[in-house]
């Protein structure tokens, strides 16, 4: 096997993978490594719901991006994208607001939206309740992909594109370092080694194996999230991307642009809800199962572990209650839940360092990299190699 790459991208989750697309697209060579046998960090863990509407500034702007990309690569490959929308549902006057509100700007900038009212919200989503649609925005341009599929697919796609791409897994990489005139990279312990011009470190949440001082000074605070997966419901209605009444009260777009957010009240049932952050959002699976969530619980990146292996039962049963709200399945036939963690910073969109002109950190997205990944990583490629 060829030693000698253009760039190494450390880490093989959707930022990483991105940034090995962009290069590979310059007709550069690359090589990717992953820690574990496969995926198994945020990437696979997500809804992955793609939902530049809910984004701010120019991560608006990489989200709509990505899903000209996301869409052009499933033209040649079947990457599981599902071209079914989003949809932001409000349940009380406030919310009716928040959303009218977000229509007035995406107007503004002409970026596609419709208003439904509750005929037309029963009518597209007859699993939602009545008693809780009260109004809703759709985004009809937006996608979703399977986030326990898509990650795999992906790479199966470079891999058969791109001939200078090579992908290793159950790689973890331990040594990273300029040498000479590009970066040195080894593997356990530099048993193996590889050099590059550049390499890109794209570690989610793995902080201990490379720069762990710098990740402990870095300020980045994890974040633990609930989700839960509902046996198979075929009959059951609801394609796309399902935000609801929280996400309106919670989402940096609703917060950015909506000025009614700074003055709405909170009901005094979502105060509980709001304690463990927790907004209610589906996602029909590609088993026609339904991808229910989320919960956030935070621990500073020192104290990461103290977040638990633990599913706590209370906040389950806290979403499960504002899920039957809102939807008339029984939201209780599960088969499944989990944990997925995300690193985020309290005051940046992601963390970035440029050790010198060869090392490139970025990680730290937090829960919007399954939308906004696809088209930042083409920026930052952009950056490094030019
Ligand atoms: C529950 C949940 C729901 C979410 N829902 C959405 C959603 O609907 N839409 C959305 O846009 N975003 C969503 N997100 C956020 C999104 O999943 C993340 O932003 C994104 O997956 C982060 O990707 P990443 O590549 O940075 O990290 P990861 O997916 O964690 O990948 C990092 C990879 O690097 C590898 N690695 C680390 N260190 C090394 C090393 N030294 N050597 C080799 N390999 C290494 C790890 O093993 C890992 O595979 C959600 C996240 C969670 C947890």
């Amino acid at each position: 096997m060829n030693k000698h790459f253009d760039l190494i991208v450390i880490g093989g989750g959707i930022l990483g993978t991105f940034h090995a697309y962009h290069t590979l697209l310059l007709g550069k060579s690359v090589l990717q490594l992953e820690k574990d046998n496969f995926p198994v960090g945020a990437t696979v863990r997500n809804f992955g719901q793609v939902v530049p509407s809910g984004m701010e500034a120019e991560w608006f702007e990489y989200g709509v991006a990505g899903l000209d990309i996301y869409k052009s690569i499933q033209k040649e490959f079947d990457i599981s994208v599902a071209a079914n929308g989003s949809v932001y549902i409000a349940s009380d006057e406030d919310e009716c607001t928040l959303i009218n509100e977000l229509k007035a700007h995406y107007d503004t900038i002409g970026y596609e939206t419709e208003l439904l009212n509750q005929a037309a919200i029963l009518k597209k989503y007859p699993a939602i309740k009545p008693s809780y649609a009260k109004e809703a925005i759709f985004f009809p341009q937006e996608i979703s992909v399977a986030p326990d599929l898509m990650i795999h697919r992906l790479h199966q796609y470079m891999q058969a594109k791109f001939e200078l791409y090579t992908l290793k897994y159950n790689s973890p990489v331990t040594a990273c370092e300029s040498k000479g005139a590009g970066v040195e990279v080894g593997l356990r312990n530099n048993t193996e080694l590889f050099t590059a011009e550049k390499a890109i470190i794209c570690n989610g949440y793995e902080f201990k194996l490379l720069y762990p001082e710098l990740f402990s000074e870095s300020g980045i605070v994890v974040s633990k999230l609930q989700m839960m997966r509902s046996i198979p419901m075929p009959d059951v209605k609801l394609e796309g991307n399902i935000l609801t009444g929280l996400t309106t009260r919670r989402y940096e777009s609703f917060e950015h642009y909506c000025p009614s957010v700074k003055t709405i009240k909170t009901p005094d049932h979502y105060e509980e809800l709001k304690k463990w952050g927790i907004h209610i959002l589906f996602k029909k699976a590609a088993d026609n199962s339904i991808i229910i969530g989320d919960s956030h619980v935070y621990a500073d990146v020192n104290h990461f572990d103290e977040l638990g292996f633990d599913l706590s039962h209370y906040i389950n049963e806290l979403m499960l209650e504002e899920a039957a709200r809102i939807v008339d399945f029984d939201v209780r036939k599960l088969q499944t839940t989990w944990a997925g963690f995300y690193p985020q910073h309290p005051t940046k969109h992601i963390v970035t360092y440029d050790l010198d002109d060869r090392i490139h950190i970025r990680t730290a997205i937090g829960g919007k990299g399954m939308t906004a990944s696809a088209g930042y990583a083409a920026e930052s490629i952009k950056k490094i190699f030019c």
